[in-house]
């Protein structure tokens, strides 16, 4: 049984996960590492149609012919992750002294995005894109709903570099019943800004570079897409609303091919300028819907270098990128796209 564990010294909690079978000399092997790779990997049966039965029942699935649940005839389904450490139950932690730990409850599930493993989210048919938004937004809905839980996530892994197990096109939904370190740390800093201020700490940063203009990369009526002022790494951006919004299941359904566009321009970008670069994407909300001090958003992490990275001698991260100079490649990249031309060739 895997175990989360608190640690006493901050908000971060561990999944301690011995039953994956990892030994200490695998440690080291990202691939190893990524949760939810104990079963069906690239070993596993292909995630196409017509290999249903080799994986767990589905969850929900779009057939847009209206076909019975379970047959070959969808455009993205949702599975239970085949080897998650998490199982359902009710959260009971329990205290050893000072030590808090618990069974690992959480629900994790596997989005199948699209039925062409050769497909990738910026090659999918516009429609699809929004279709395959609007699903997560309703299991993030789903599961932001039940009473235990208090971190949900989307994230998407692109390339084994990444931690992707599988080429095809997929991303995954955990819901837990312990907060997430990052966006506790985001949800307190943007609290405390309210208590001073009244305003929400995200718009005021999304205000200001809009005037300042250098960090921005891309907006349309709905989103913006930025590099964050403190990027912790080289490429990364982060897309935003601009209308205030605390959880993602508030995005109303007709902005959602505004995201769709945004999201596709952005990882376009990401191509040319870094060609075709392993991602992780991670959707950042909180469960409560309604006026908190939190402002959902998107992060996008290229793993482009191997120069960047947290240094725990000074305790901070080192970026040997300006988040200006990104950026502006990244501008280029999509005026580039946007002219049909070779990227670099008119610098
Ligand atoms: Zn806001
Ligand atoms: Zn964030």
């Amino acid at each position: 049984m895997s175990l989360l564990r608190k640690d006493p010294f901050g908000p971060a909690w561990v999944l301690i996960s011995p039953e994956r079978g990892l030994q200490p000399s695998d440690v080291g092997r990202d691939e190893a590492l990524a949760v939810g790779s104990s079963a069906g990997s690239a070993d596993g049966p292909p995630l196409t149609p017509g290999h249903e039965r080799g994986w767990p029942t589905e969850i929900v699935a779009l057939r847009p012919t209206g076909a019975p649940a379970g047959g070959p005839d969808w455009s993205a389904r949702v599975l239970p992750m085949p080897g998650s450490p998490f199982v359902a139950r009710p959260f009971a932690p329990t205290a050893d002294g000072v030590l808090v730990s618990a069974p690992a409850v959480g629900a994790q599930e596997l989005v199948v995005e699209h039925r062409d493993p050769s497909m990738r989210l910026e090659t999918f048919e516009r429609d699809h894109l929004v279709d395959v938004l609007r699903l997560y937004r309703d299991r993030v809905a789903h599961h932001a709903a039940r009473p235990e839980v208090r971190h949900v996530q989307v994230s998407r892994n692109v390339g084994r570099a990444a931690g992707a197990v599988y080429d095809h096109p997929h991303g995954q939904v955990l819901a837990l019943p312990v907060p997430n370190r990052w966006v506790e740390e985001e949800r307190e800093a943007a609290a405390g800004h309210r208590v001073v201020t009244g305003r929400c700490l995200f718009c005021d940063v999304l205000d200001h570079e809009l005037v300042v203009r250098e960090r921005v990369v891309t907006a349309n009526d709905a989103f913006v897409a930025f590099t964050p002022f403190a990027a912790k790494a080289p490429f990364e951006t982060w897309l935003m609303p601009r209308d205030h919004q605390s959880a993602f299941q508030e995005l109303p359904g007709n902005r959602l091919p505004e995201l769709a566009d945004l999201l596709r321009t952005v990882v376009e970008a990401l191509n040319v300028a870094l060609d075709h670069p392993p991602y992780n994407l991670v959707l950042h909300t909180v469960p409560e819907a309604g006026s908190g001090a939190f402002h959902w958003h998107v992060e996008l992490l290229p793993r482009v270098t191997r120069h960047a990275g947290f240094d725990w001698s000074i305790g901070a991260y080192v970026n040997p990128i300006p988040p200006e100079v990104a950026a502006r490649f990244l501008r280029e990249a999509i005026a580039s796209v946007a002219a049909g031309v070779a990227y670099g060739s008119a610098r």
